[in-house]
């Protein structure tokens, strides 16, 4: 399973999970989506999720808006424009920007999405269940007429 993108996805299951654990699940999926530390600097613990796009500039609580961050990060920012907040920090770099981006923007997710999935859970579970069915059976069948032709 992936991030989910909205904290009330992960209330598939009404009877287990409260708003309230599903809300807390849900920022911990933030954090440990990035191995627990800050999305900006990379070296403090995240302990805070900040708004990308503050919510008082109209950011949602979604997951593409939402990026763990440090106490110091979080509050240093404020409601500049991430970017150019970032660019100015001295933890700044190019790599750390992509990646950023790319949680915005969806990507990294769903790039892990099609590597863990493809190749083995679904593409073996199906092809087993055809050749089970069709071949064995289709050439069971005309087997046993061939047989009784000849
Ligand atoms: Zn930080």
């Amino acid at each position: 399973m992936g991030i989910a993108e909205d904290w009330s996805d992960l209330m598939f299951d009404l009877s287990c999970l409260s708003k309230q654990v599903a809300k807390r699940r849900f920022k911990k999926s933030i954090k440990y989506g990035w191995g627990g530390l800050c999305a900006y600097c990379r070296c403090n613990r995240a302990t805070t999720v900040d708004h990308i796009k503050p919510k008082s500039k109209g950011g949602d609580s979604l997951r593409s808006n939402l990026l763990p961050a440090c106490i110091e990060c979080n509050h240093s920012k404020g409601s500049e424009p991430w970017l150019v907040w970032f660019k100015q920090q001295l933890f700044y770099n190019e790599t750390a920007q992509e990646l950023i981006e790319e949680w915005i923007s969806n990507k990294r997710f769903i790039e892990e999405e099609l590597d863990d999935k493809s190749p083995y859970h679904r593409t073996t579970l199906c092809t087993h269940k055809s050749t089970i069915r069709s071949h064995s059976n289709e050439q069971a069948c005309t087997g046993k007429n061939g047989l009784a032709a000849a």
